[in-house]
């Protein structure tokens, strides 16, 4: 094996589960580097939950392979592996304490009451509940509880953790409380977690990479900043942050742009970002954040720019949502910061608009369709 594959924690290759003829996991390759904290997230039925039960041996896939340190364990059940999957609904045990229901996977191993009793006051102060071994599960908050659940995932120290959306449960404040704390004791632990969410805030927040998922397929797998700023296609730059999605032609091209025509207006998008070199004649999508449509005197030196017309504005805070008309055709979103004291602009009024090339990026997929 090649230090590259000692790399890896667990993998699929080509993996595809079927459920009486729908494909819910397709053709599905994936490698999780050891010590990584890594977020499956798409839409509701895209397959996350069953790529993570194949992962952990509850379901098995009708082709492909799951490997867990290189050693091929495609047929081996949950129990013969060494994960451990953490769901929504937590399953504690109701009538045993903190304590007991952190140990009793150990008890059942036949492990040593000394070694129980060090592992389990070790985890239980990693998980910072070192004073509430003794309580009922009844008399804990939703986040302690969620917390036992940890503690007891991590107490036989799997090499790799499931996590099938633990948080959704949680109100808002509690969530984001629990995904720093998540991430801390990932941290701290060492461990690999593969954690499911359909929730693109709480992925970017908490993950080393992220697996975006469609329709049983991963589109891309990478880093937070490399699915936000190079999507793969126009449903991962859609499902991660707010974008402007218009259709497109390439019309010609040099070394550094392509010109584009898009919502009959001519477009100049940098190549700088791009994997792909469209030739002209080429139809795709041009993907330009909304944060990155820029007005009035910010607009000023864009290679991209127009006068046109405010539609609408939405205050939120410390930012402030436009819609704004830039021809007949095209029509933007921006999303621009604002302190007290900035120029609000109101609809009807006219402002000069516009983007850089560089902020712009062309996707060749029209044709697989976008915005769903
Ligand atoms: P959600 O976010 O709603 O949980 P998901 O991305 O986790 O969705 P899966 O639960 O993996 O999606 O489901 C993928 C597809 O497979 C769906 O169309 C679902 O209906 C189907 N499916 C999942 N489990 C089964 C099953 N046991 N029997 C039949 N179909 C199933």
């Amino acid at each position: 094996m090649s230090n590259d594959q000692d790399d890896i924690a667990i993998e699929t290759r080509a993996a595809v589960k079927r459920y009486a003829g729908q494909t819910a996991v397709n053709q599905v390759h994936l490698q999780v580097k050891r010590g990584e904290f890594v977020s499956l997230l798409g839409p509701s039925g895209c397959g996350k939950t069953t790529l993570l039960r194949l992962l952990g041996g509850l379901e098995h896939p009708d082709e492909g392979l799951i490997l867990l340190s290189g050693k091929d364990v495609t047929h081996i059940p949950a129990y013969g592996r060494n994960t451990n999957m953490i769901f929504q609904q937590l399953a504690l045990f109701p009538h045993m304490d903190v304590y007991n229901n952190i140990a009793y996977g150990l008890k059942v191993q036949k492990t040593g009451a000394a070694e129980i009793k060090r592992r389990v006051g070790e985890i239980l102060e990693l998980v910072q509940l070192g004073s509430y071994s003794r309580r009922s599960i009844s008399q804990l908050s939703g986040g302690q509880a969620q917390r036992v659940a940890i503690a007891r995932a991590l107490v036989n120290r799997p090499e790799v953790l499931l996590l099938d959306e633990p948080l959704s449960a949680l109100d808002m404040q509690l969530r984001l409380d629990m995904q720093r704390e998540l991430k801390r004791i990932q941290r701290e632990f060492g461990g690999t977690f593969i954690f499911v969410t359909h929730d693109q805030h709480e992925a970017m927040n908490m993950s080393d990479r992220i697996g975006v998922m469609k329709a049983g397929r991963l589109l891309q797998y990478g880093t937070p900043s490399e699915i936000y700023e190079r999507p793969a296609d126009s449903f991962v730059a859609k499902f991660i942050g707010d974008t402007n999605l218009l259709p497109a032609q390439v019309k010609s091209r040099d070394h550094t742009n392509l010109l584009v025509e898009s919502c009959g207006e001519k477009v100049v998008a940098g190549r700088s970002k791009l994997k792909l070199a469209a030739q002209a004649g080429v139809h795709g999508m041009l993907s330009i954040r909304y944060e990155y449509v820029r007005i009035g005197p910010a607009a000023e030196h864009c290679v991209n720019r127009w006068m046109g017309t405010v539609t609408d504005s939405t205050y939120g805070g410390a930012n402030i949502q436009y819609s704004l008309e830039a021809g007949p055709q095209l029509k933007l979103q921006a999303n621009v910061l604002y302190q007290p004291g900035d120029i609000r602009y109101q609809p009807g009024e006219q402002v000069q608009l516009g983007f850089n090339a560089e902020d712009v990026l062309f996707l060749e997929d029209a044709l697989s369709g976008h915005g769903e």
